[in-house]
């Protein structure tokens, strides 16, 4: 059985100052719900001083991106080791702003999940259709392509601790969630051809999360399908009381 994972991308919301206080009165309130990993990716500038916060407590914390290098004239970005040392346990990798406005694409994504797993980080390999590919009958196209090609060089056993989540772009930060069908359609496929990839043991270890306008209204429904194992939560992540109903909604 895989454990539930409910993990809030904060974006580019949030001072240092903002993210531990919010951080501070998260842990105290999350001391109840139990059975759940939960995880939370500041902005770079904060993930030392979350990660500080954090200490001792089960509550992980990510980056939001890293580079593929360990160093060098990379202006602006922040390496796997970097990040680590920095006090994360995970990463995003692959969101859908960096693609769409970063000009991230499926060889970058690799060489980031690469990167990260050199670095003892756990890659959260976010993949997903935009309208236009959904309309026009890709979507599955999309997810394999963007799979096989994120994945690729990722061992079974590095696998079966990796998280991928679907996020349908048409569904992130607009208020349209996926029906709960279109997302058991996604996830069973992504785990159909997890499996046929990187064989049975490591797919059924190996957790997928639902991400796109994830709200405390819809996540019960959400977190209730057989092949959704949480969800990546970005604008609800923000706000502890919403954020708190979204990880009780994922208990088994
Ligand atoms: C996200 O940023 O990954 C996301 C799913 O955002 P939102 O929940 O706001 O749609």
């Amino acid at each position: 059985m895989r454990r539930p994972l409910i993990a809030g991308n904060w974006k580019m919301f949030k001072t240092v100052r903002e993210s531990v206080s919010f951080v501070t009165d998260l842990r105290g309130r999350l001391r109840d719900v139990p059975d759940v990993d939960v995880v939370v990716a500041p902005t770079a500038l904060a993930l030392h001083a979350v990660a500080t916060a954090l200490q001792g407590d089960a509550i992980g914390v990510a980056a939001q991106n890293v580079h593929w290098e360990r160093e060098g004239a990379f202006t602006g970005e922040m390496s796997a080791p970097m990040a680590r040392e920095a006090g994360a346990q995970w990463v995003i990798i692959g969101h859908s702003e960096r693609r769409t406005l970063f000009g991230e694409t499926d060889d970058t994504v690799n060489r980031k999940v690469r990167a990260a797993l050199v670095a003892t980080l756990i890659p959260i390999v976010c993949v997903g259709e935009t309208l236009p590919e959904r309309e026009s009958g890709q979507t599955l196209q999309v997810l394999d392509r963007q799979i096989q090609a994120g994945l690729d060089g990722v061992t079974g056993a590095e696998l079966g601790t990796a998280v991928v989540a679907y996020e349908p772009v048409w569904a992130i930060g607009t208020g349209v969630t996926a029906t709960p069908a279109q997302a058991q359609d996604a996830h069973a496929h992504i785990r159909l051809r997890l499996t046929q990839w990187f064989g049975v043991e490591a797919a059924s270890r190996c957790r997928v999360l639902y991400g796109g306008s994830v709200k405390p209204e819809n996540a019960a429904a959400l977190m209730a399908l057989p092949d959704v194992d949480g969800a990546l939560v970005g604008g609800a992540s923000l706000e502890t009381a919403a954020f708190k109903k979204i990880v009780e909604s994922a208990r088994r």
